[in-house]
């Protein structure tokens, strides 16, 4: 590999799929807007993770938890005291740093000379109700995993559920990342898509081999490129002082191998500290064996934008095509903004009353578009630089016809098909 960044940064601002936010009054820094293209591909991430982790499982359900949530989860999970990452100023061009970010021991920027590091909590605050006094103090959840164990009880209660079950949630999350950057890999406000996995002791093991296992799949399954996915072990130094193992799903992104999720086995930590800071019991009763106990627990939790940025990179290609380069992108035609677009060959009638009808049935299946302006050679470039799978051509045959052209983004093969047929042809090719 690799694509440079700036390939990504350029189409993503060029087509309209990633926008810095605020632009017009100058961006705050790691923060970033989804355009009309990266909308459609951020939500077709989050539907797939969805369908994998909750639609196709008989063991897993959903929730969608507030952002805002009594201090006390912070203080039991450890956020309020351990959710910090060391700082460094510089003396000189008063540039923070995080140690780790940049190698040696000057300021990166101006090679001026560094404070001694020293830690700085991750979490936003801000104030509930009219009073910004220490009693009002909320925080911006850092993570999203936390709404899930607050309503361990009320699913179990609600569902039905026995071990082994999960509890899945897509959601924002926030963390005032002291250094933000590699576009949308590291921002202050970005989306978590996390299961936690709730089992019995003594089956954590298992279990946590098969998520490593099922999540690495996910990704392949949909279109990413095995050799730039690894696993990565933490080492004992690494791990939390509550998880038993973790392992990360590392990516190769341009700045190198670098974490698109974690997954950790994180035993019975988190229900445990929930039950002794709100005094609510959120031990299992095993029905079979009649005994009582806290459940382990399993997270694999994913990052949304960093999945978009890697599904972009890995999609990404230049190849050539008679004196030019055409550039694709290669998504997965589940991940694709459009599934395919619709293209009179000129804009006159009644070649786009036909067009149109066609474009009106099919956006009743699937998100599609429909473009009659400039040369179709310059609209099938336009449409390959957005990942579009399909290209439906409707010319003066098929006004006699009644047949188009549907030509394959990867393959640039055509096929000429009754307009009656469009549907059961797309159908099994975009589901692939
Ligand atoms: P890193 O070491 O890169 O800061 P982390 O280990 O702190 O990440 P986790 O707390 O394990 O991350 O969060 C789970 C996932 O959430 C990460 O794998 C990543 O995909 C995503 N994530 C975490 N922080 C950010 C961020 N600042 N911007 C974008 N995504 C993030």
């Amino acid at each position: 590999n690799h694509v440079e960044m700036e390939k990504i940064v350029s189409l993503s601002r060029r087509r309209g799929f990633v926008f810095q936010s605020s632009e017009i009054y100058g961006p705050p820094g790691g923060c970033w807007d989804y355009g009309p293209l990266g909308v459609l591909l951020k939500n077709n991430v989050k539907q797939a993770w969805w369908q994998s982790m909750v639609q196709e499982r008989d063991d897993v359900v959903g929730v969608d938890a507030s952002i805002l949530m009594n201090p006390k989860v912070w203080e039991a999970s450890g956020h309020v005291t351990g959710f910090s990452d060391p700082m460094q100023d510089c003396m000189v061009c008063k540039m923070r740093w995080r140690p780790g970010d940049f190698e040696g021991t000057v300021c990166p920027a101006c090679g001026g000379k560094l404070t001694e590091p020293r830690q700085f909590n991750l979490m936003f605050k801000t104030f509930m109700g009219p009073l910004e006094d220490t009693a009002s103090v909320v925080y911006l959840r850092p993570e999203t995993a936390q709404g899930i164990f607050t309503n361990f009880d009320n699913v179990l209660n609600t569902q039905r559920k026995k071990l082994p079950f999960g509890i899945g949630q897509i959601g924002k999350s926030f963390r005032n990342e002291i250094t933000t950057g590699n576009f949308i890999f590291r921002s202050r406000e970005f989306e978590q898509m996390e299961l936690e996995y709730f089992v019995k002791p003594g089956t954590d093991e298992d279990w946590h081999a098969h998520w490593l296992k099922t999540r690495l799949e996910w990704y392949v399954s949909l279109g990413m490129k095995k050799e730039h996915l690894q696993m990565r072990d933490h080492c004992k130094e690494e791990l939390a002082h509550y998880a038993k193992a973790c392992a990360d799903i590392q990516y190769l992104f341009p700045m190198g191998w670098s974490e698109l999720e974690g997954i950790a086995n994180r035993q019975d930590f988190d229900l445990k500290q929930h039950s002794k800071f709100s005094g609510k019991n959120l031990e299992y009763f095993d029905e079979e064996t009649k005994e009582r106990f806290t459940p382990y627990v399993i997270e694999p939790s994913a990052g949304v934008d960093r999945s978009v940025l890697a599904f972009m990179l890995d999609a990404y290609t230049e190849e050539p095509d008679k004196d030019e380069i055409r550039t694709v992108l290669k998504l997965h035609p589940r991940l694709a903004p459009y599934k395919a677009a619709i293209l009179p060959l000129s804009k006159k009638e009644p070649l786009t009353t036909l067009a149109k009808e066609i474009y009106a049935s099919l956006r009743k299946a699937w998100m599609v578009t429909y473009d009659e302006a400039q040369s179709i050679g310059r609209r099938y470039r336009r449409q390959d630089e957005i990942g579009t799978p399909y290209c439906i051509t409707v010319d003066f045959d098929s006004l006699n016809d009644k047949m188009v052209t549907v030509r394959d983004r990867d393959t640039m093969t055509q096929d000429r098909i009754p307009i009656d047929e469009i549907k059961a042809y797309l159908f099994p090719r975009l589901k692939r």
